[in-house]
């Protein structure tokens, strides 16, 4: 890594983001929540050198937030999803009004799976990064391309593409996480190299310089996505445009998602 993109590197605070898909209702979630963060506590984690999030479904967020305010826990939380409109009849959906009123942070948008089932457009998402801008929660950006894209248009080109659409509903000086989750590698055991997900992600933060500005790109961290595990994460974690990563089955599995979060452990080893 050049002296200058190792800097760069440092400024911003990794990010291990668990989403948990449609699993663990509100009782699971307050344990798990509650035995990660013992787990991080004596295993003398420190909070400043990777954030944790954790992406529990909507009905699980009263009690994590309850739970996280109790017993003061460095653990943040967010939405796996959010409505493009603030109110109204959208039987179905929720408001990034009412994930403000919960303390949420952050609010995942533009999953694959959101994009595959449900038919989110570029121009859906990019109004999902709208609505999450209008109540004060940072979007975490989701972009990759399938088994086909890359076969047919290389590495970076659906990445890139999905990413410029999506980042017209930034609001200026707002901040965004950019997730890159290759669709072949997500659920599929078969994540990708460090060196794709580096090529991806320099080219992501390409297109945020080019958007939103330099300063804005160099601040932006962009994490991987697609079958992390506690032994791959080292690998990841080692590239320059890597600042962390979101983490699909493993996040579910208390020691190996807190192990993730501690990579600092693994990196140099
Ligand atoms: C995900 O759901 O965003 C994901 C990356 O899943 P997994 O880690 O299981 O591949």
């Amino acid at each position: 890594m050049a002296v200058d993109s190792v800097a760069q590197k440092h400024a911003r605070v990794p990010l291990i983001a668990g989403n948990w898909k449609m699993n663990l209702d509100h009782l699971q979630s307050i344990a798990f929540v509650q035995k990660l963060a013992w787990t991080l506590k004596d295993a003398q984690h420190d909070p400043g050198s990777a954030e944790v999030a954790v992406f529990p479904p909507f009905t699980d967020l009263r009690s994590v937030q309850t739970l996280v305010n109790a017993d003061d826990l460095p653990i943040a939380y967010g939405g796996q999803d959010i409505s493009a409109h603030d109110s109204g009849a959208y039987t179905g959906e929720i408001s990034g009004a009412f994930l403000k009123a919960l303390d949420t942070k952050y609010v995942i948008v533009g999953h694959s799976e959101r994009r595959q089932y449900h038919g989110e457009t570029d121009e859906a998402i990019a109004a999902k990064v709208a609505a999450a801008h209008r109540h004060g929660i940072v979007p975490i950006i989701c972009v990759g391309e399938t088994a086909e894209d890359l076969e047919q248009h290389g590495p970076s080109a659906v990445p890139v593409a999905q990413l410029r659409v999506a980042l017209g509903g930034a609001a200026q000086g707002a901040e965004i996480v950019v997730a890159y989750e290759p669709v072949w590698a997500i659920g599929s055991g078969l994540a990708a190299t460090s060196e794709q997900a580096q090529q991806v992600c320099a080219a992501l933060r390409g297109v945020i310089a080019e958007v939103l500005g330099d300063d804005v790109a160099q601040a932006t961290r962009i994490l991987y996505g697609g079958s992390v595990k506690a032994s791959n994460i080292a690998g990841f974690m080692r590239e320059a445009d890597v600042d962390g990563a979101l983490v699909g089955g493993a996040s579910l599995l208390l020691d190996e998602f807190a192990s993730i979060v501690r990579f600092q452990k693994h990196v140099g080893t």
